[in-house]
Parts: C-alpha cells; structure tokens; sequence
C-alpha cells in the first residue's frame, strides 16, 4: 500500500470543505490526521497521511489542490541539481502536474509548491539531476 503524508493549508474560504471525506470516498483511500490547526489569518493547517493505491492516492492528491487547497508533500523533497541539468525537458512532459516547466527562455523551471514527489521526472532524466530526500533527510527544511 502506497503511503503519502502531505501538508494541506487551506484558504479560508475552503476551511469548512469536507474535501478529505470526500476523496476518501472517490478515490478509495484512507487517511491518518497528523496535526491539524487554524493560523493566525483563518486559514486551515493539515498534516495528513493518505493511504491507498499509489494511483488513488496521487489522483486524490490532485483533486484536493485543484479545489484550491496548497499541498506540501512531507515525506519527500524534490530538487534540480543545476550543475547537472541541461534543460533537455525530458522531465517537463512526464511531470503530471506543471512543476516542472519552460521558462520563457527555454530553460527548465522548478515549482516546489506543485510537486507531489511522484518521481517520474528522476525517471525520466537522462543525467541524474532530480534529486528526491527523504523528510528525514533534509534539515533545512
Ligand atoms: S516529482 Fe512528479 S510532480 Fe514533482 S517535479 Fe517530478 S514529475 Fe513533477
Ligand atoms: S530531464 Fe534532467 S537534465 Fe533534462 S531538464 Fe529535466 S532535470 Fe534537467
């Protein structure tokens, strides 16, 4: 069973949505409360875990941000190595969710704040430049 933990804050607006009720129940998954917490400004602070099949899991994971929630994946980091990368796009068309893109000159732009740690893009890099940590590996975090 595939195991995500994320980080969800959600825009005041969306504080009172039962969106993990309902992904639970279109993309058959389970999730585990971590913390949870309001912030200074109402919005809504999450730290969940999802569990299911790494497909439902993702596809749910999707679903919550495009509703317009912020995700953060908690367990894994995702960087570009720039001394390694030559902006070959390679990553940018396997990457499902546009963190991987072209900037207006062409070279490979990186948006952490769309990464949902699926690694295709270190698959698909042919000079080893995505590098993915562990949470428990990165301290400046
Ligand atoms: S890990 Fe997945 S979502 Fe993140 S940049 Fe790579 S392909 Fe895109
Ligand atoms: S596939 Fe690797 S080398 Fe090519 S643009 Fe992406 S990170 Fe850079």
């Amino acid at each position: 069973m595939f195991s995500e933990r994320i980080l969800m804050q959600f825009p005041r607006e969306l504080v009172n949505e039962p969106l993990l009720s309902i992904v639970t129940k279109e993309f058959d998954i389970v999730f585990n409360i971590i913390s949870a917490r309001i912030t200074e400004n109402e919005e809504g602070q999450l730290k969940v875990e999802l569990r299911g099949k790494r497909p439902n899991v993702l596809a749910a994971v999707d679903y919550i941000k495009k509703k317009g929630v912020s995700i953060r994946s908690l367990s894994k980091f995702v960087t570009v190595d720039r001394k390694l990368c030559t902006d070959c796009g390679a990553c940018v068309v396997q990457c499902p969710t546009g963190a991987l893109y072209y900037e207006e000159d062409l070279s490979v732009g990186f948006d952490a704040a769309k990464c949902i740690a699926c690694e295709l893009c270190r698959l698909a890099c042919p000079y080893s430049a995505i590098v993915v940590a562990h949470a428990d590996e990165v301290t400046h975090v």
